[in-house]
């Protein structure tokens, strides 16, 4: 199998521990100096009714990843002129209202990317400034790969900005010294997975150049490192929820498919794609006959673009448990977008990318770890089993 940017499985059986031993640092980090602002963060959230209250995790990691874009985007944000931005975005927009106009606006956002936005460099971040905040948020929004994250970001930078400059400067150091820690275990902990990345980035990223996926396809090492940290801390401030579902619907991509659209058997409509077994070493339809044994659904999802007409059609309401899956790039977006829609849900990483839209010109068939989501699926049983005899308790004693 070719690892083309990361790959979970080619070293060592050992990710999903030393994710979790990452997480654990990370939150042990921020007890030093950051805590102190997410309990008044979440104090002006409460306050200005902005959200139901979230937790800890979610909260250090709206932060951490404002502060890893922030390093990452700031400069070039700084740097690009105003229309393109603007024009970026409201293409995006209408893209996203209007599908079928896709392969007209897609191209064009591709130019504006390649000729205004995006340059494959790396820049010292540009100075924390209100005026260089709101560049930064709205460059992020135009590309289009951030889309729930500027909704949190926007949150928080009304929040910093709203703080004296000498809270502001201690708020910069403290998260500037989680940051540290956080850069010094990934490198430690993960970058045996991620080692192609700087080599795509080199080698192939050029090939890329005037498409629309010429960011997405560019992105960092760190911000590998930072979405599967992103999915460690969701799913564990997630799994009460989830737990407690109704049902389970696991949300596979279409590269998990063994064929392409072309021979690929499986039901289509407007919003997903259900598989008909016409292959039994298809990744999907080993899928689907477990969620026949054990009670769960499965669904393809064609595109990570089509992902919220799926949520909001199918899934909103009737406490459904969605397992997402999708590459580490993905996953955040996608977590996001799921909580702020409430619906239950857990996420797990694919082995490895292979999609035929930005990775592979043929696509290379793509998987998940089953261990993973056999866990999932034995705490959910366990949560439900508990809360059953809760209930039943209740019921014999009456109250
Ligand atoms: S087994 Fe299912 S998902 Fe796989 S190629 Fe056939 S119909 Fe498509």
């Amino acid at each position: 199998m070719k690892t083309i940017t990361y790959n979970l499985i080619e070293n060592d059986n050992l990710y999903f521990e030393k994710i979790s031993r990452l997480a654990d640092e990370v939150i042990d980090s921020s007890r030093l100096g950051v805590e102190r602002y997410i309990h008044l963060y979440t104090k002006y959230i409460d306050k200005n009714r902005i959200e139901e209250e979230r937790s800890y995790e979610e909260y250090l990691f709206d932060m951490l990843s404002f502060c890893v874009y922030w390093k990452t985007y700031s400069k070039i944000a700084e740097e690009t002129f105003v229309w393109p931005v603007y024009l970026a975005r409201k293409l995006y927009n209408i893209r996203q209202k209007r599908k079928g106009l896709k392969k007209y606006i897609d191209p064009v956002r591709g130019v504006l990317f390649t000729a205004f936005l995006y340059e494959n460099a790396v820049y010292p971040p540009a100075e924390f400034s209100e005026i260089n905040i709101a560049k930064f948020i709205n460059w992020l929004d135009a590309t289009g790969e951030f889309r729930e994250e500027v909704k949190r970001f926007r949150v928080l930078a009304d929040y910093l900005n709203g703080l004296e400059i000498s809270a502001k400067r201690v708020w910069v150091n403290e998260i500037g010294r989680v940051i540290e820690r956080f850069d010094a275990q990934r490198e430690n902990l993960l970058s045996a997975y991620t080692q192609n990345v700087k080599k795509f980035i080199s080698e192939e990223l050029d090939r890329h150049r005037w498409k629309e996926d010429y960011i997405f396809c560019g992105r960092k090492e760190v911000e590998y490192h930072l979405s599967m940290l992103g999915a460690e801390l969701m799913n564990r401030a997630y799994s009460s929820m989830f737990n407690s579902s109704n049902s389970v619907t696991l949300l596979v991509p279409a590269c998990m498919r063994k064929f392409g659209d072309d021979r690929c058997r499986a039901d289509r409509n407007a919003f997903d794609i259900k598989c008909a077994d016409c292959s039994s070493d298809c990744g999907v339809s080993m899928l689907n006959k477990k969620g026949k044994e054990e009670g769960f659904n499965v669904s393809i999802i064609p595109h990570s673009s089509d992902f919220t007409t799926w949520l909001k059609t199918w899934a909103v309401g009737g406490n459904i448990g969605v397992i997402g899956v999708a590459c580490p790039l993905n996953l955040i977006l996608g977590g996001l977008e799921l909580k702020s829609l409430n619906i239950p849900a857990k996420c797990i990483p694919l082995n490895y990318c292979g999609c035929v839209n930005h990775w592979d010109k043929k696509g290379i068939p793509t998987e998940i770890n089953m261990a993973e989501l056999n866990k999932f699926l034995k705490e959910r049983k366990t949560g439900i089993e508990k809360k059953t005899s809760q209930e039943s308790y209740s019921v014999l004693c009456g109250f």
